[in-house]
C-alpha cells in the first residue's frame, strides 16, 4: 500500500458527500504526491486536513492558460501529480479531460484511482434498468436550449441521466415531462449525506412533488427509458409518408417518418421515392 508512487498523473476520486467513501488507495496516493491539482483549492484543502494531509495544492480547471496546463505537464516526469475535483470523480461534469489528453500525448504515466460518483450512485438507488444508460450532464438553463436537449435523448433508448440543483428541479422535471412524455423517474437527493433521499415515480408525479417546494442540496435525475411501443404497420408508415410528401422531397419525408415512427430511415426511403412515383 505505502510503495514508493511512479511519477505521474493520478485521477484521484474524492467522496461525494461521506467523508467515510474515501478510499485506502486515494488516501494513500494523496499522501504520496506531490502537487495536488485541484478544481478549488478551499475545498481540497478541507479533505486533506480531514486526512491530516499537508500539501501543494493547484488550481485546475480546464479553461486555466495553456502555461499552467503545460507546466503541470512537464512536472509529470518527475514528480506524483494528484487531480480531484470538488467531489466524486474528476472529468465527470468535472474539469480534467484537457490534462489527461495531454499528459498521455506526452507520454506520462496516467492512472486512475476509482471511486464515488454520483450518477452511477444514484443508478444503483433508481430501480430502473441499469443495462445501458446516457449520463447527460446537467440541463441547459435556457428554456429553448433545453428543450432541444431533451427532444435530441427523447429517441435514445436507455436510462437516462441527469445532475441538478434543488432550486432548478421543478421547472426541470416539468420540461422533461413534457418533452419524454410520463416516463418513470427518480430523484436522489444528498447522496451519502445525512439527509439522503430518493423519490421515485412518473415524470409528471415528480414535477408536481417539487413544483412549490424546491429541494435543498445535490441532486441527480434517473429517467427510464422510453416504453416499448408496438411496431408501426405498414400501413401506418405508408400513410405517415404520403402525408410528410405533400410537404417534403422524399429524402426529408423517409427521415421526418423515421423519427417519429422511431425506425430506420433507409428502408423508408425506398418507399417515399415509390409512393411518390404512385401520386
Ligand atoms: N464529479 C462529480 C461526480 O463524480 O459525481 C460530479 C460533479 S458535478 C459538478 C456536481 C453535481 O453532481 C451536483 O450538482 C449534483 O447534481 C451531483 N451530485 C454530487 N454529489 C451528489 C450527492 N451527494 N447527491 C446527489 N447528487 C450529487
Amino acid at each position: 500500500m505505502n510503495d514508493t508512487l511512479p511519477s505521474g498523473l493520478y485521477i484521484v476520486a474524492t467522496p461525494i458527500g461521506n467523508l467515510q467513501d474515501v478510499s485506502r488507495r486515494a488516501e494513500n496516493t494523496l499522501r504520496q504526491a506531490d502537487i495536488v491539482a485541484a478544481e478549488d483549492s478551499r475545498v481540497t484543502a478541507k479533505l486533506l486536513n480531514h486526512l491530516g494531509i499537508k500539501k501543494q495544492i493547484v488550481a485546475y480547471h480546464d479553461h486555466v492558460s495553456e502555461k499552467t496546463r503545460s507546466g503541470l505537464i512537464e512536472q509529470m516526469g518527475e514528480k506524483v501529480i494528484a487531480l480531484v475535483s470538488d467531489a466524486g470523480t474528476p472529468l465527470i461534469s468535472d474539469p480534467g479531460y484537457k490534462l489527461v489528453r495531454d499528459a498521455r500525448a506526452a507520454g506520462h504515466l496516467v492512472t486512475t484511482i476509482p471511486g464515488p460518483c454520483a450518477a452511477v450512485a444514484a443508478l444503483t438507488l433508481a430501480g430502473l434498468p441499469t443495462d445501458r444508460f446516457l449520463f447527460a450532464g446537467f440541463l441547459p438553463s435556457k428554456s429553448k436550449a433545453r428543450t432541444d436537449v431533451i427532444e435530441e435523448l427523447g429517441a435514445v433508448r436507455a436510462t437516462l441521466v441527469f445532475y441538478e440543483s434543488g432550486p432548478r428541479l421543478g421547472k426541470s422535471l416539468l420540461a422533461l415531462a413534457e418533452g419524454l412524455g410520463d416516463r418513470e423517474a427518480a430523484v436522489a437527493r444528498e447522496i451519502s449525506k445525512k439527509f439522503e433521499e430518493t423519490v421515485t415515480g412518473t415524470l409528471s408525479e415528480l414535477a408536481a412533488r417539487f413544483a412549490d417546494v424546491p429541494p435543498k442540496g445535490e441532486i441527480v435525475i434517473i429517467i427510464s427509458p422510453p416504453g416499448d411501443s408496438a411496431p408501426a404497420s405498414e400501413v401506418d408508415i405508408d400513410a405517415a409518408l404520403v402525408e410528410s410528401l405533400q410537404r417534403l422531397p422524399p429524402g426529408k419525408a423517409a427521415r421526418e417518418v423515421a423519427k417519429a415512427l422511431n425506425l430506420p430511415s433507409d428502408g423508408l426511403y425506398e418507399r417515399a421515392m415509390a409512393l411518390k412515383s404512385e401520386t
